[in-house]
């Protein structure tokens, strides 16, 4: 192993990197880290392991830091200033990864790092973005219902065809993964992003295990708000949905009219039906209230890429290269609202 430390830690030929986003993970950082590195070391060839460190307020950067004491060869850890999200993490990741190929791994073990190798091994055929199919999910049963429904609309409303857009074991070659991390959008969806990319996408089926400790990180408003990410970061749909809406809407609303304007020829003056009346207009302010708020998720993104602010900062590295820097006055390149 020795020559593999030696161009790890020249940063040079790396082959492969394994990036893990971590927000407040301490429970589960050991066991992670017994499992990952001899799967690594057994794959026989360079690789580094780049943990990004998303504002954890836990004890996990110092378990990071004390992990790049034990491997510095080929271990490096960057701290964002503050929590981020994960997708902005990897984003900051694959701005530093020195590898051809880039796997990253959720931190809780949920995808197994045995399965590392199968990803690399598609990579070795020539495809430049592996994504991964969870053979049996387990995760909470309103997550596996809330995702079906939201992979069947994606499906329906973008043109992102991925099976399971749940799973974050994937591979990326390190042109796709630059492409995305210079795609300068405020908040995105990074595999579907991938899949517009890559030239040879392919997808294998791999493991999905429990959450090896801990609490998941995504509450119920930060998922809606990252499927929310995903729906607007790749389809206008929504918004032309309005428009069709708003038609039909006007053109049926006018015959009422017309058909109310006849009856009062006809039957002269009428109070019945005030209540339907009531129910309709209270439904239709419903519609009007959201189409305002899909309007303001279009928006709200724009005013996040006018204003350029930048979406994450980086406040330290730990890495071999040049020793302990800190603090470093970088920023993720993708502006935006957090
Ligand atoms: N994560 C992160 N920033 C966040 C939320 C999550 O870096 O704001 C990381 C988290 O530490 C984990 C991965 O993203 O490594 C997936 O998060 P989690 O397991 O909580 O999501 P779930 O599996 O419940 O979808
Ligand atoms: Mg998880």
């Amino acid at each position: 192993m020795n020559t593999d430390m030696e161009t790890t830690r020249q940063g040079r030929s790396v082959e492969l990197s394994i990036l893990v986003p971590v927000f407040n993970e301490e429970d589960v950082l050991a066991l992670l880290f017994g499992r990952l590195y001899p799967v690594l070391d057994a794959l026989e060839r360079p690789f580094e392991v780049l943990f990004v460190n998303d504002g954890s307020s836990d004890q996990s950067g110092k378990i990071l830091a004390h992990q790049f004491e034990q491997r510095p060869d080929v271990t490096r850890v960057i701290s964002l200033s503050s929590n981020a999200g994960q997708h902005a993490a990897l984003i900051a990741g694959f701005q530093r990864a020195k590898g051809d190929f880039i796997v990253t791994l959720d931190a809780d073990l949920q995808n197994p790092p045995e399965e590392i190798p199968a990803v690399v091994a598609e990579m070795d055929k020539g495809f430049d973005y592996v994504g991964s199919i969870r053979a049996s999910r387990h995760d909470r049963a309103w997550r596996h219902i809330a995702s079906r429904l939201m992979n069947a609309l994606r499906e329906k409303i973008t043109n992102i065809r991925m099976t399971d857009q749940g799973c974050m074991l994937r591979g990326y070659s390190r042109d796709i993964a630059l492409e995305i991390a210079a795609s300068n959008e405020s908040r995105t969806f990074i595999p579907a992003l991938a899949y517009l990319y890559a030239a040879r996408p392919t997808e294998i089926t791999v493991a999905h295990e429990e959450r090896a400790g801990g609490q998941s990180k995504y509450s119920l408003f930060k998922l809606v708000q990252l499927n929310f990410d995903l729906i607007t970061s790749f389809s206008s749909v929504p918004l032309q949905l309005i428009s069709i809406t708003g038609i039909v809407v006007s053109i049926l609303s006018f015959l009422f009219v017309c058909y109310l304007a006849f009856r009062r020829l006809f039957y002269g003056p009428e109070v019945e039906g005030v209540f339907t009346l009531f129910g309709i207009t209270i439904f239709l302010m419903g519609l009007l209230l959201f189409s305002m708020g899909m309007l303001g998720e279009y928006i709200g993104r724009i005013n996040g890429l006018v204003r350029r602010r930048k979406r994450f900062r980086v406040a330290s590295v730990l890495e071999a290269d040049e020793g302990v820097k800190s603090p470093v006055d970088e920023a993720g390149s993708a502006p935006g609202p957090e």
